[in-house]
């Protein structure tokens, strides 16, 4: 086990920091001058991760033998935090292919990783994670999309709601239950290509926010996927997948909560600095300090938070998962709290969609929502703290 000295060195790889410079240059060109038009008319970002893909971004979070840069968790947090300064959604949808990807690296065969994790890092695919349905949300265990062996070909049945790129994705990774009798024990991770028989899609669900990532039903009547495509070819192991996806991709959204915050905390400075009322800039109110300081030390402590626990998460460490609850509870919170303020510094103005808070605000609330509400990152929290006390003397 590492080091309590390690787990707290958050130094940056210099060949990670030259990344971040390119991907903030990226935001800055292609993100910034389409966000409001994305937002107002719903476009994919297909132009932007075009470029990050020119600019070899797509495979940051990727192992090199897989065609990646290898910078795994550390790239994603980096890429998070950055890009969603600029626009969560982008964010999203970008990262929606990782998180369609770590089933696969965490459970696939050489083969799979091979042709699926080769795909995502070279941007040739796209790909998406439909865990959710519409009676099984928080209570994942209660999942119902079956999936029945026949043959060599596995027929999936049911509805996934909510998934983020679907209808875009080339790539679903697909939860569904191949033996009842097992419970959430018994569900397994399918590999399922756009265009396989009997996969659909639903309708553009209307989001109040991150409103350029798609999301839509997943649907699945008498799909057929051949038996290759059960990730790591062994069945019943669907749950350790999800859990070990959600504990290691819960600090790159954490991470993107921070980056948003950073965006709504600049947009609130340069704001004060120059709106005048009273004969002053509204920045030298001392109430209007106070509001800033206290939404610099939110996103410190979110960030702060957000490291340790990435830096748990890769190493592998047994409080991990609590870590990654916490800092995406936290985070999130913070990203909601920071983008009220930061409208709240605009008055009037910032309730008109003439400032980029007002979309950061509506964007905001969704990251206390996917991937985990923080209801639920109160519970794996506590349940965490139960467990440990039992042996405290
Ligand atoms: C825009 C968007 C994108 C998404 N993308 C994806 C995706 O790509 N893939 C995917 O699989 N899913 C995705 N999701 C689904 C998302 O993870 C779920 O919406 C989330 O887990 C909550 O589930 P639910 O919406 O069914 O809410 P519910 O589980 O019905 O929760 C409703 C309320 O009850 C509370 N609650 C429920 N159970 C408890 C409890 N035990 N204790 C305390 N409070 C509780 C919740 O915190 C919440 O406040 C996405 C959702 C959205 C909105």
């Amino acid at each position: 086990m590492s080091k309590h000295s390690d787990l707290l060195d958050f130094t940056m790889p210099p060949e990670l920091e030259e990344v971040g410079a390119l991907i903030r240059e990226i935001c800055e060109k292609e993100i910034v001058p389409r966000r409001a038009d994305m937002d107002e008319h719903e476009k994919f970002p297909y132009e932007v991760l075009a470029k990050f893909n020119e600019a070899g971004i797509s495979g940051i979070m990727y192992p090199e033998e897989y065609g990646g840069t290898g910078f795994g968790l550390s790239g994603s947090i980096l890429f998070s935090e950055i890009v969603s300064e600029y626009c969560l959604g982008v964010n999203t949808a970008f990262s929606a292919t990782s998180l369609g990807a770590l089933p696969i690296q965490h459970g696939g065969t050489e083969d799979q990783k091979k042709k699926y994790l080769s795909g995502f890092a070279s941007g040739k695919m796209i790909g998406a994670f439909g865990l959710t349905e519409p009676n099984a949300g928080s209570d994942v265990p209660s999942l119902s999309t079956s999936a029945e062996k026949k043959g060599d070909r596995y027929i999936l049945n049911g509805t996934k709601q909510w998934i983020t790129n679907s209808g875009v994705a080339d790539v679903y990774t697909i939860f569904a239950i191949t033996d009842k009798s097992k419970g959430p024990r018994g569900m397994s991770c399918f590999i399922v290509e756009k265009g396989t028989k009997g996969l659909s899609y639903g309708k553009l669900e209307q989001k109040m926010g991150i409103r350029c990532s798609h999301t839509r039903q997943v649907i699945l009547e008498d799909c057929e996927v051949p038996e290759e495509n059960l990730v790591g070819l062994k069945p019943n192991r669907g749950f350790i997948h999800a859990f070990q996806t959600l504990s290691s991709s819960r600090p790159a959204v954490a991470a993107s909560a921070v980056g948003l915050a950073i965006g709504a905390f600049k947009e609130a400075v340069k704001y004060a600095r120059q709106r005048e009322q009273f004969g002053k800039n509204i920045i030298n109110f001392q109430a209007v300090q106070h509001m800033l300081a206290d939404m610099a030390t939110r996103i410190e402590q979110a960030r702060l938070m957000t490291y340790r626990a990435a830096k748990y998460a890769m190493a592998g460490h047994s409080e991990a998962a609590k870590y990654s609850a916490m800092a995406k509870y936290a985070a999130s919170e913070t990203a909601v709290a920071v983008a009220n303020d930061a409208l709240q510094l605009h008055g009037g103005y910032g309730f008109t969609k003439d400032y980029p808070v007002e979309k950061m605000y509506r964007d905001a609330k969704i990251l206390t929502i996917y991937e985990g509400t923080s209801q639920i990152q109160k519970n794996e929290i506590a349940a965490h703290i139960v467990k440990e006390s039992a042996t405290w003397k």
